[in-house]
């Protein structure tokens, strides 16, 4: 089925070359400046499948649905050696969509979510060990507030503006933005849209919130990200519009599957499955689970 959808992408792009000014519909890749056929083909067919993990703290003791231990970390980075992974960063998969750059042909997106201090602990080692990149999604106001009150316990604190500042220091890690105020279940479900509340409201409070964020790590850390991770995973459509303006090209969902990464194809960066790794299961049947 793939090998008939990429020769009938590459007839569509030879077809549409060769009728310049008959084709409305196709103006976009008409223009004069259309790239060679052969360009084209090999643009409009080059896609790979994305492999994403969700990690959130990682400390010693019982294992639940978002904490996993220090060894189980290594024995999953492990397997993703064994098995062939390439881990890759945001920035790398963007250019693979946008600029038509390669990519490893089996990579898989390692994420954290929360901030917790023990990702730089506990995580970041194992990352040098395994020569692995991640994502650390943040939440502006855990990082900001509460985190400088209580710093640096493994156990629960969360990571500093300085503790941020070493892990995209280390070349190993990058940030994304978790929301600054809206990791939370009750007056909301995340930062999705309430049932009946007005549009154009709810793009000020999000706009505010996320915005918010992104001038501390600015300020702080001279970073912005481009990656956003919905809070609990509840998206919802009203929200691409402002991420998509304040410069967000990846964002994360918590559905479960594997992505297709298509060149060309931006909106395939937006959405993204992640698969939660949670702790009270070994690596080899988490990953069984995963690919079954
Ligand atoms: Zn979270």
């Amino acid at each position: 089925m793939k090998k008939i959808a990429k020769i009938r992408k590459i007839m569509l792009s030879v077809l549409c070359c060769g009728q310049i000014a008959a084709c409305g519909c196709c103006a976009e890749i008409c223009e004069s400046d259309c790239p060679s056929i052969l360009e084209t083909a090999a643009y409009s067919t080059n896609s790979v499948e994305l492999l994403i993990l969700m990690y959130h703290s990682v400390k010693n003791g019982i294992e639940s649905d978002y904490s996993v231990t220090p060894e189980t970390l290594k024995c999953d980075f492990s397997y993703l050696r064994e098995n062939g992974y390439t881990s890759v960063t945001p920035e790398e998969l963007v250019q693979f969509v946008y600029d038509g750059k390669e990519l490893a042909e089996k990579p898989v997106l390692i994420t954290f979510d929360d901030g917790f201090y023990n990702n730089l602990a506990y995580a970041l080692p194992l990352l040098e060990e395994y020569n692995f990149t991640a994502v650390v999604n943040i939440v502006g106001e855990f990082t900001e507030q509460i985190a400088p009150v209580d710093c640096h316990v493994p156990a629960y604190s969360y990571l500093t503006a300085e503790d941020c500042e070493v892990l995209l220091a280390s070349g190993r890690v990058t940030l994304g933005n978790h929301t600054n105020e809206f990791h939370h279940r009750e007056s909301r479900q995340g930062c999705a849209i309430l049932p009946c509340e007005q549009e154009s409201r709810y793009h000020a409070l999000l706009w505010s919130d996320l915005t918010h964020l992104q001038d501390f790590l600015t300020s702080e850390l001279s970073f912005a990200p481009i990656v956003f991770a919905y809070p609990y995973g509840f998206d919802c459509p009203e929200s691409v519009p402002v991420l998509r303006d304040l410069g967000f090209l990846l964002t994360l969902t918590c559905y479960e599957f594997t992505n297709q990464i298509v060149q060309g194809d931006e909106d395939c960066l937006y959405g993204l499955g992640r698969y939660n790794r949670v702790g009270n299961m070994s690596t080899a049947d988490f990953f069984h689970r995963i690919s079954s």
